[in-house]
């Protein structure tokens, strides 16, 4: 019987890396709101633009205002939110792309969802790690001040959990310790090395 739920694309994705010179990969960067998953992937991006990689960047808050639209911050919602992201990598991966995601992912489940849509060959986990009290500081959006006061629900790192990864990240960035510079010879160091330099 013909098999409608897997049909055979004669141009695979081997072809579509040849074709750009390049391995694909995606990169899920995680951590708290103001932590500088956003900073850091845009930065990535530029490095791998002048480098001649092709990238893609999926963002959390772009997500939420186009593909996820409707999706809350409850631990359900956020589950949705990101599997249907991984979804969306899993599938750009097949152009031989760069996926550039940057998402809070704040349990170690959604972490471990992540793991087993994207093939662990294909995934560059990075903790982009940063103290609740800087990215307080820092109030990118001004969340962390509405939080405070009370006024926005289940807000990550206040009432809504974010865990400690359980499972050692490829690569960590402590941005409360590094400065943009610094982090990014890191970020872009790991990716050549596993796109191709
Ligand atoms: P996120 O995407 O994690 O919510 P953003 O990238 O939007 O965070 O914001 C991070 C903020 O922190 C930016 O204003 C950035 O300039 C600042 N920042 C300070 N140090 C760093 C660093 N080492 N890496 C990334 N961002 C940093």
């Amino acid at each position: 019987m013909e098999n409608l739920v897997n049909p055979v694309f004669t141009v695979t994705r081997a072809d579509k890396e040849r074709l750009l010179g390049q391995r694909g990969l995606v990169v899920w960067l995680y951590g708290l709101s103001g932590a500088g998953k956003s900073t850091l992937a845009n930065e990535l991006a530029a490095a791998l633009h002048r480098a001649g990689r092709l990238a893609l960047n999926l963002d959390g808050d772009v997500l939420r205002n186009g593909l996820n639209r409707g999706l809350g911050f409850t631990e359900q919602d956020r589950m949705e939110n990101l599997r249907r992201a991984a979804e969306v990598a899993r599938l750009a991966l097949e152009t031989g792309s760069v996926v550039l995601c940057s998402f809070i992912t704040p349990l170690n489940t959604m972490r471990r969802m992540v793991r087993e849509i994207i093939p662990a060959n294909d995934l560059l986990d990075v903790y982009v790690r940063c103290s609740y009290s800087t990215c307080a500081a820092r109030d990118v959006k001004g969340l962390y001040a509405k939080a405070k006061a009370n006024t926005l629900a289940n807000f990550t790192g206040k009432d809504s959990a974010f865990e400690e990864p359980d499972a050692t990240p490829a690569l960590l960035l402590d941005t409360d310790q590094w400065d943009v510079t610094e982090c990014t010879r890191r970020l872009v160091g790991a990716v050549l090395a596993k796109v191709g330099a």
